[in-house]
């Protein structure tokens, strides 16, 4: 009996009407995927697809046309698909958040995108000194670089600034005292909280002050012949208002030297240039640190800097050399693919004026509310069409937020579409504004907007061009009108 034999329109087929492994791997469909993908991958789905069949025939749900010969391979070349997509896809990010740590936080300037792909085709020479044909080493490749930028004498680079922090306490404090103020006690999120990473760079937290207010004294008596290091933190993620205090680096530095202890920043966002030229809130630079007497600044690569993820380690030659040199740097050391990256980020801060056009964090936090404003414009009309009738879309004025627990106060006035279901009551608003959500999500290049006081918001802040949007809104009408 051949396949199309066993098979009547409109009935039910049986478990005696499925197919063998080997009659599907025959079918000319599928000797297509076969000869596309492998055996291997074609066989073991065709396995699971009979397997699927077979619990759908026993619970008399399995139409016979299904295993019609066409059928049979769609099906199969449905799921190889679904086995090849990658987990991790590009989303277009309406959150209004510019640096959002689930969306991967800085998107790479075309500069970096470039020269990762260059340097990932073939060997390079990441550990290899050209002009003398001799072993080098990784950090070379930015060291200059972050030094011209930073003013600083040295400099290291670590996976990420957590990195930076723990292999900086441990080079420099591990079985010694660490002076740190409880006003900067932080946690990031992601456990990582700063007693809990002294603790694991074996370095004695010494805690002085209070919450709201410390004051030079404090660190002054807490210092004596077991103490390493003062470690500052930048508070990027929240604001102690009020009644407060803290000691600023310059005023810790000529205490440090007076007592021959070494004073660590752990920056943050450390953007590199100074925000406020930018009307942007004024976030604390690498290069104010050392000038105010840090020995030590670490800072992310990923967030204010607008490159890969990296823990950047700046400071005296003295002591980022023991940083370098301390055993724990080998297991936390930046690949080559970062490494290529934050190089060509970097090299973009040589030409400070380019950096609005092409660092996208920069771009993106930069863009006033008319410009978001007149990019939410162009997408207004034909969204409305796509939604119409069910949901009502409307230009509307919002905030953006900096992201990534950086300036958390501090809000940028934005612009973007907020859509709400066109219901007469609350009743089924969650429903239709999750459905919506979900969508989007589902679209070949997710939307991730926000849903706030029954409404979905797509904070249109970081659209540099609209037609990604555009392309996709046939197939959010047709996924709401099959839903
Ligand atoms: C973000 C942050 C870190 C962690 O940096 P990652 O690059 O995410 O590892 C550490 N300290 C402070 C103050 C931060 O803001």
């Amino acid at each position: 009996m051949s396949l199309d034999e066993s098979v009547v329109h409109g009935s039910k087929a049986t478990v005696k009407d499925l197919p063998s492994i080997d009659k599907l791997l025959r079918l000319p469909s599928v000797q297509g995927l076969v000869s596309s993908h492998g055996h291997t991958l074609v066989a073991l789905e065709a396995r699971a697809q009979v397997d699927n069949l077979r619990a759908q025939a026993l619970a008399g749900a399995l139409p016979a046309s299904a295993l019609l010969p066409e059928a049979l391979g769609h099906m199969l070349a449905g799921r190889i698909a679904g086995r090849l997509a990658p987990n991790m896809r590009r989303v277009i990010n309406l959150t209004g958040t510019v640096i959002h740590t689930n969306l991967g936080r800085a998107v790479l300037p075309q500069a970096a995108i470039d020269h990762l792909v260059a340097m990932m085709a073939g060997p390079n020479n990441l550990e290899y000194e050209l002009a003398r044909g001799s072993r080098g080493d990784r950090d070379s490749i930015v060291e200059g670089l972050l030094c011209e930028i930073t003013g600083a004498e040295a400099a290291t680079v670590v996976n990420n600034n957590a990195a930076a922090v723990l292999l900086s306490l441990a080079a420099l404090g591990g079985g010694r005292e660490a002076i740190v103020s409880r006003g900067e006690l932080v946690e990031i999120g992601g456990a990582f909280r700063m007693p809990d990473v002294m603790a694991s760079a074996g370095a004695h937290m010494v805690e002085v002050g209070t919450t709201n207010r410390t004051h030079l004294a404090d660190y002054e008596r807490a210092i004596n012949e077991r103490t390493a290091l003062l470690l500052k933190v930048h508070t990027s993620n929240y604001a102690v208002q009020g009644f407060t205090s803290a000691v600023s680096e310059a005023e810790l530095a000529p205490l440090a030297r007076a007592r021959g202890v070494a004073l660590v920043s752990d920056l943050g966002s450390g953007s590199l240039i100074d925000m406020g030229k930018y009307g942007l809130p004024q976030e604390p630079t690498p290069q104010q640190m050392l000038a105010a007497g840090c020995d030590v600044v670490t800072f992310s690569g990923d967030k204010l800097l607008g490159g890969p993820q990296a823990g950047l380690i700046v400071g005296s030659k003295e002591f980022v050399t023991r940083i370098r040199t301390f055993p724990m740097k080998r297991a936390l050391r930046l690949s080559k693919l970062p490494l290529a990256a934050l190089e060509a980020t970097l090299r973009l801060y040589l030409q400070p004026e380019l950096l609005v056009r092409d660092l996208p964090t920069l771009r993106w936090l930069t863009r006033t509310q008319e410009q978001v404003g007149a990019t939410a414009n162009a997408i207004l009309t034909p969204l409305r069409e796509a939604l119409a009738p069910r949901y009502t879309v409307t230009l509307e004025t919002m905030v953006s937020q900096i992201g990534s627990g950086s300036l958390p106060i501090d809000r940028l006035p934005s612009s973007g579409l907020a859509i709400a279901p066109n219901l007469s009551s609350k009743r089924g608003m969650g429903t239709a504004l999750d459905a919506l959500a979900e969508a989007l999500r589902a679209l070949p290049l997710p939307v991730i907007g926000r849903i706030a006081d029954d409404r979905l918001l797509l904070d249109c802040r970081c659209v540099d061009d609209p037609a990604e949007l555009l392309r996709q809104l046939g197939a959010l009408r047709a996924a709401l009108v099959e839903a």
